[in-house]
């Protein structure tokens, strides 16, 4: 039996240990548990060190963090060794060793002491390639031990770039496929540590003088923007930034510390012109290290009020006394806003609360769960859809009405984990079906995951087809749903005022399902929830927003029976969206 701890563990952070210990009594794949900015993740670590058996590795990637995770594990009366070039020390004997990865990955002829146990600290930086020093270090120790166990803690599971960093969730939950842990097996969510009082309450702010509007920006694969075009739109916007700034100091008089997160180093600049008589340093990813420390030591002793940054301030760095962040800068990423966020929320005496104010109409929940996919709208919103098969109550990004009702949601594929094996639910909410072999697929798959066999573009489909004749491309401007005697009939209508229609009897079953194919389907805003069952025109057109309009129709004119319509074209984003004329 080990002694008790030196230091009481919170219950969420017992709850994290004792996971941890479940998981690799019977697994011996590598497992993840995330835990909020401000959770406690070295009492974790330092309590893990305790309790394991055999010898742990515990690595990080900044002698800060070696140092913070040393004096915990020191508290729990643990044998420890420290190896870390950046503080001189250089030891491996200790029960528990903490070592930068930077000097473990170039000495690793000195880890061969068969470690039982390698933890590994922020470890959302573990990057897949082989020859990284995380990769080449856990190569050497599995050599050592075939059967060394691995664990990874961060606060920040998710990137928008390569997606989650473990492949499944203990809450039933997908992650990805690719990634390089394997179970996810603890989390924590923020608003458990708000609501006990271990974090300060984040406090938003609605009386903004002035907004900027990045709607018009379109993120790249990361999440990213490019700062060319960021710093266009800020120019446009004219005095916001004058506005935006006047108000932060009005607002920060009677507040400690205040962070501003800038768009780019040419909106930091004009920013730092209008506080030049207000006590601010400004840091960039470029801002040599000395001048770098120099400025958050006085940050930090309050000798400055106001830190404004591009994109470096948003983890690792500490100053609990912060109690007003202004987010100035868009970001497609909920996970980097919650960072940016995350930076206020550290308790500190006469801090009541945190500001937080979102002058980039981001839009994020502080408290919203992660949605693995960019934001598509900046009117979304996280809603729950359950899957229709396996009954996984999925977070998608969607729009809600003003009782909270779902009117649309963006989700693709059910995240839900099935069958004994645990593999992603084959579940499609939205799909497009392969020509070759019917497999269903997702709509932006450029060859089919089951044929293999390239999907066609609709854009080369487009092209062949109008260069025959008699066919025609209709851009849809509006939809309207109407009841003519009982018949249900969907008029088109393009931008010059032309009209195609639909129409659809709902008399017998075979009617109804048809009905189902080429229009409720297809239509559908919140594909997957259950329809009601329809049976007459009027009780449609009473759910009439509950059915998207498609971007294109395509026509063909047939003889005697005129234009008849050959496919519907939803989500459509290539070079045809500017309409011809109705011609043949
Ligand atoms: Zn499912
Ligand atoms: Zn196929």
């Amino acid at each position: 039996m080990s002694k008790t701890p030196a230091i009481q563990l919170r219950d969420y952070q017992q709850q994290a240990v004792d996971s941890v210990l479940r998981h690799f009594r019977h697994h011996s794949s590598s497992a993840v548990i995330v835990l909020p900015t401000g959770a406690g993740k070295s009492i974790v670590i330092a309590e893990l060190a305790r309790v394991a058996r055999g010898k742990v590795l515990v690595l990080t990637h900044v002698k800060e963090l070696v140092e913070q995770n040393a004096e915990k594990v020191a508290l729990m009366d643990t044998e420890l060794s420290i190896y870390s070039a950046g503080l001189k020390q250089k030891h491996v004997d200790g029960k528990t060793v903490i070592a930068s990865v930077q000097s473990a990955a170039r000495n690793q002829t000195q880890f061969n002491a068969g470690f039982s146990l390698v933890i590994i600290d922020e470890c959302h930086r573990v990057s897949d390639d082989d020859t990284s020093q995380y990769q080449q270090l856990l190569t050497t120790l599995k050599q050592h031990n075939p059967q060394l166990k691995v664990l990874g803690l961060t606060a920040t599971p998710y990137r928008l770039d390569s997606g989650y960093i473990y492949k499944r969730h203990y809450h039933g939950k997908v992650g990805s496929e690719s990634a390089i842990f394997d179970d996810c097996i603890f989390e924590l969510p923020l608003r458990y540590l708000v609501k006990k009082g271990y974090l300060t309450t984040p406090k938003t702010f609605d009386g903004l003088s002035a907004q900027y509007d990045f709607e018009q920006l379109s993120p790249a694969e990361n999440g990213d923007y490019s700062p060319g075009e960021v710093d266009a739109l800020i120019a446009h916007q004219g005095r916001a930034t004058t506005a935006i700034i006047q108000q932060l100091i009005q607002l920060s008089e009677h507040r400690q510390g205040v962070i501003i997160f800038a768009a780019t180093v040419r909106h930091a600049a004009e920013i730092m012109a209008l506080l030049v008589e207000h006590n601010a340093a400004l840091i960039t990813a470029d801002t040599p290290a000395t001048e770098r420390d120099q400025a958050i030591s006085d940050f930090r002793a309050k000798r400055i009020k106001f830190m404004v940054n591009v994109a470096v301030l948003t983890t690792g760095f500490d100053a609990p006394h912060v109690d007003l962040i202004a987010i100035l800068r868009p970001t497609a990423s909920a996970g980097l806003y919650q960072q940016m966020a995350g930076r206020g929320l550290r308790l500190a005496p006469n801090k009541p609360d945190c500001l937080i104010i979102d002058y980039a109409a981001n839009g994020f929940d502080l408290f919203a769960p992660e949605i693995p996919q960019a934001k598509p709208a900046s009117n979304a919103v996280p809603v729950q859809v359950p899957c229709p098969e396996c009954g996984f109550a999925n977070s998608f990004w969607g729009k809600v009405d003003a009782d909270g009702d779902i009117i649309e949601h963006f989700g693709r594929r059910c995240q839900g984990l099935v069958g004994s094996e645990r593999s992603q639910c084959t579940y499609r909410f939205r799909g497009k079906i392969c020509p070759d072999c019917g497999a269903e697929n997702d709509i932006a798959a450029r060859n089919c995951h089951s044929c293999n066999s390239m999907m066609v573009d609709p854009d080369k489909r487009l092209k062949e087809v109008l260069t025959s004749r008699h066919h025609h491309l209709f851009r849809v401007d509006s939809m309207q749903l109407q009841d003519v005697g009982g018949v249900l009939q969907i008029d088109y209508f393009d931008i010059d005022g032309n009209q195609f229609s639909e129409t659809f009897r709902l008399q017998t079953a075979a009617q109804r399902r048809a009905l189902f194919a080429a229009f409720l389907k297809p239509h559908d805003r919140r594909a997957g929830l259950p329809f009601p069952q329809y049976s007459t025109a009027a009780a449609v057109i009473d759910d009439a927003r509950r059915f998207r309009q498609p971007d294109l129709l395509l026509l063909q004119k047939k003889p005697k029976r005129g234009w008849q319509l050959v496919d519907k074209f939803f989500d459509y984003q290539g070079r045809y969206q500017i309409g011809a004329n109705f011609c043949d």
